[in-house]
């Protein structure tokens, strides 16, 4: 007996099928008790939809149409006018690669399946991409073209879609869509990236500092292209004076580009500039659209700036070009800036490094020539000046430069003063280390007592500058 008992187990689990699918096939009578049909509806549920959830995605399932890759659900996308890029990317037939050839692939298959599916789409318009992609081709194209004359090897690319689109597309893919389905605008920048690969361009696509950023419109195509600043790491020695570092506009016409008769048309102050002796020969030679010169710190116009040189980046704005050979640049440099400033060498850096020159401060050695109004002895005098060896000075923010500078004391260090010569009945050289930050020529004149001690004080006569040189700029 003990070995019919599996069969007679058997036979009661087939009972139990059949009444479920008696139960489900409507017999079941409405007499019946509410609890009854309750606990048959969950039955036959499970039976109907094999114990799937009913909730996908917080959205009720319509079972007529369930999300891809369901064939259903890819019937109904082809249905409601789906492109075959975008069939490929919501179908979750990630077998059948990507692209519109897979989505023509999914297409025909689903066409083998319902002989009748073809004739029930019911537009040709993808209500998820309003068929941009066919655009795709276009797109590239005014990109190229609006980058036609400028030479890149990265880019980040970017397109603007309208909200309505984007918040109907997200609808209707998860929805329709199989889960995880790629959305609009990685499919859309994904397939211009390919379009741009397939032509044979060798640009490498980045999602920062890119040589150029592209901004595509979505709706009107309009393309934007934001061709990306170059800079250039050196150091300048100014040779001559009565050059300023940045460009200084006149002052009768506040440098307008046509200038004005004062100006020779040129809308300068000064025709010269460090960063135009620097930086024009390279904007010319890089075909770039203008220059920033971003100087550790800068001299006065009358100064000169000896020794190594004074740190600086060149910011070259728009370039055409961007990988000409530092060792030209510095050639183009030495033949338009001659006599007047020179460059041995540059090195290409990043936006990073203008930071570092602006805010590093290093002490600087200087020399100073000055003539003294009264008599000096010049022993004695070496022996005053030498005094301040060491010192530290308060230094009241210098007339001349109080249209511009906070009203206050800054305490200076004078770090060494390292020679002491005499020239003539009257001329006194003197070549001295300093903090960063010291007003040299206050130090000597005294700006009428602003700077105390001072040169003038320590000489106990008045002190008229000749000329200052910075001879050494101590940074790494
Ligand atoms: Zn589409
Ligand atoms: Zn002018």
């Amino acid at each position: 007996m003990r070995d019919r008992e599996p069969e007679g187990d058997g036979d009661k689990l087939e009972e139990v099928d059949e009444w479920q699918l008696y139960a489900s096939a409507g017999y079941a009578s409405s007499e019946l008790e509410s609890e009854e049909i309750e606990s048959e509806e969950d039955i036959s549920e499970e039976i109907w939809f094999d114990g799937d959830d009913l909730e996908f995605e917080g959205s009720t399932v319509n079972w007529d149409s369930p999300p891809c890759p369901a064939p259903l659900g890819i019937a109904h996308v082809i249905k409601i006018g789906v492109c075959d890029h975008c069939l490929a990317r919501v179908s979750g037939l990630h077998s059948k690669g990507s692209g519109p050839d897979s989505g023509s692939l999914i297409r025909e298959e689903a066409f083998l399946r319902d002989a009748e599916l073809e004739s029930k789409i019911i537009q040709d318009y993808c209500p998820l991409c309003e068929n941009l992609f066919d655009d795709v081709e276009n797109i590239v194209d005014r990109v190229f073209e609006t980058l036609s004359n400028t030479e890149f090897s990265t880019m980040q690319f970017g397109i603007h879609l309208p909200k309505d689109l984007v918040q109907e597309e997200d609808r209707i893919r998860s929805k329709y869509g199989a889960p995880g389905s790629y959305h609009l605008k990685g499919a859309i920048v994904e397939s211009i990236h390919e379009r741009i690969r397939g032509l044979g361009k060798e640009v490498d696509f980045v999602k920062e500092k890119p040589d150029v950023m592209v901004l595509v419109d979505g709706l009107t195509l309009r393309v934007d292209v934001d061709v990306r600043p170059i800079f250039l790491y050196g150091r300048y020695r100014k040779i001559s004076r009565g050059i300023p570092q940045t460009r200084w506009p006149c002052r009768a016409c506040r440098g307008r580009a046509q200038g004005c008769e004062s100006c020779d048309e040129t809308g300068l102050q000064y025709i010269d500039s460090v960063q135009d002796l620097i930086g024009e020969p390279i904007r010319d030679a890089l075909d770039a659209e203008d220059t920033s010169f971003h100087g550790m710190g800068r001299e006065d116009i009358d100064v000169r700036c000896l020794g190594s040189g004074r740190p600086f980046v060149l910011e070259v704005k728009k370039p055409s070009k961007r990988t000409l050979p530092v060792e030209d640049l510095v050639e183009l440099v030495k033949g338009h800036a001659l006599g007047k400033v020179e460059v041995d060498s540059f090195t290409w850096c990043t936006r990073k490094k203008v930071n570092e020159v602006k805010q590093s401060r290093s002490e600087k050695t200087y020399t100073i020539r000055f003539r003294a109004e009264g008599p000096v002895d010049n022993e004695t005098a070496e022996k005053s000046i030498l005094s301040l060896d060491g010192q530290v000075i308060d230094q009241e923010t210098p007339q001349r430069v109080s249209h511009r500078r906070a009203a206050k004391i800054r305490r200076r260090k004078i770090t060494s003063i390292d020679k002491v010569s005499f020239e003539g009945d009257d001329e006194i050289e003197i070549t001295l280390r300093c903090e960063a930050g010291t007003y040299v020529k206050e130090l000597v004149h005294s700006d009428e007592g602003r700077t105390t001690p001072s040169v003038q004080s320590v000489l106990g006569t008045d002190c008229e500058v000749i000329w200052l040189d910075v001879l050494e700029i101590h940074s790494e």
